[in-house]
């Protein structure tokens, strides 16, 4: 049997119905910016697999640091006990976040780090004698699929089977300077029942790439601290230099009590989620009485072969080298959007940092599950670039890695698309 009945024979794809999806393309080696198949097709990965790439695929000096690390030491538990990876990883990561956040809080991927800085924020309140149950949140959000990151995310397609079981959340616009005042009128009557307002900063990923403007926000963060409502930026997507500066958050003066990492923390290699907290969230938790402790961790918190991929990763992202390639992808994405912006078969193109995203204009069905979405997978798979379009969304946010080149050779396709569709 070859790779794909096996799979078919074995596995449950996420994301996927199983009955009508096309088979899976075996994928049996990475170089850079490439994912080959078992046929040595070459695919352009621009969508860096699953966003979570950002140095490449197989990369040789993270593999030696992880190998290296897996001879040395593979794993200990992590309550009890410590290890070098997760204190150097902690600090140096305290280095390079906004300069409140004090503590560094391991776990295994995005939406546990986000189950995590929930957790936070309402046992706060708990161990301050206090009762809020609500959380506030933005339309379109996304923040994950276990039930507290399904539950503070837009109710969706996604969450339709489970929406009588998720919490309390009070959902809210994106904020721009003419809906502002309404925004905090609105918080402003509810902000005694708001444990946290929990928000992906100027980039709304799964909700469709939504972009929005720092100062509006940056004014909604500090209204809301104002009124006593915690603040978590969920910085899994944006986070490690995808928006054009290492993380959203120093687009903002405001600095949130949380942050959630993840995605790029590892160079994409292993899964590792990470939230961070301010002094003032820490010490809350600091007692006598046992029944204030975060009573939170996994099997595999601060694995060391994923903190040392962290480490590597971290080395790599701060060169010199990959702040130019940063920069070259922001410019070249700048000057196509220019160049293709007005077009009749869009609606919108935008663009945040490294991150490309053009809304089609394709039919009344502006959603996840618009025709079009196949019609442009199957195009751009045929030349070899894996994109995956959310809906009538089409959009890219490459490794670091890729050449001028190969944007070059991108665009190109997305203008022959913008032709064919
Ligand atoms: C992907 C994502 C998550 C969830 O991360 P997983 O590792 O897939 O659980 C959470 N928040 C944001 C903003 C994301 O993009």
């Amino acid at each position: 049997m070859n790779l794909v009945k096996r799979d078919l024979k074995a596995i449950w794809h996420p994301y996927t119905q199983m009955k009508t999806a096309s088979a899976p393309i075996p994928i049996v080696r990475g170089e850079g910016l490439y994912l080959i198949d078992e046929h040595g097709n070459r695919y352009m990965d621009v969508v860096a697999s699953w966003w979570v790439n950002i140095h490449g695929h197989s990369h040789s000096y993270i593999a030696q640091k992880v190998s290296e690390q897996l001879h040395t030491l593979e794993h200990v538990i992590f309550a009890g006990f410590t290890h070098p990876t997760a204190v150097e990883l902690a600090e140096r990561l305290l280095a390079i976040i906004p300069d409140n956040q004090q503590k560094i809080f391991y776990s295994d991927n995005g939406s546990t780090a986000v189950e995590v800085a929930l957790k936070m924020a309402f046992q706060y309140w708990h161990n301050s004698g206090i009762s809020k149950k609500k959380v506030l949140a933005f339309n379109n959000s996304y923040h994950g699929d276990t039930f507290g990151a399904m539950s503070v995310s837009a109710r969706s397609a996604f969450t339709n089977a489970f929406e009588s079981l998720l919490f309390d959340v009070e959902y809210i616009d994106l904020p721009t300077p003419e809906n502002l005042s309404n925004l905090k009128s609105h918080i402003s009557n509810l902000s005694d029942h708001i444990s946290s307002f929990i928000f992906e900063p100027l980039v709304q990923g799964a909700g469709g790439m939504i972009m929005y403007e720092a100062a509006p926000l940056d004014e909604l963060i500090r209204f809301c601290k104002e009124q006593n409502i915690l603040v978590i930026a969920d910085e899994v997507m944006t986070g490690f230099g995808r928006t054009g500066k290492l993380f959203a958050c120093n687009y903002l003066t405001e600095q949130p009590d949380m942050i959630c990492f993840s995605k790029g923390l590892t160079g994409g290699t292993m899964p590792l989620g990470i939230t961070s907290c301010s002094q003032a969230i820490y010490d809350r938790f600091l007692s006598d009485d046992k029944l204030k402790t975060l009573f939170h961790g996994h099997s595999f918190t601060a694995n060391p072969v994923a903190c040392a991929a962290s480490l590597a990763s971290l080395d790599l992202l701060l060169k010199e080298e990959t702040m130019k390639q940063i920069e070259m992808i922001c410019e070249k994405h700048s000057v196509f959007k220019n160049k293709i912006v007005g077009h009749a078969k869009l609606f919108d193109i935008r663009q945040q940092g490294t991150i490309l995203a053009m809304e089609w204009n394709y039919g009344e069905n502006t959603s996840y599950f618009n025709e079009v979405r196949d019609k442009l997978y199957n195009f751009f798979l045929e030349n070899k670039i894996i994109m995956r379009p959310m809906g009538n969304v089409l959009y890219l946010l490459p490794p670091y890695c890729i050449t001028t080149a190969e944007l070059d050779f991108v665009y190109g396709k997305i203008e022959e698309a913008l032709e064919k569709f």
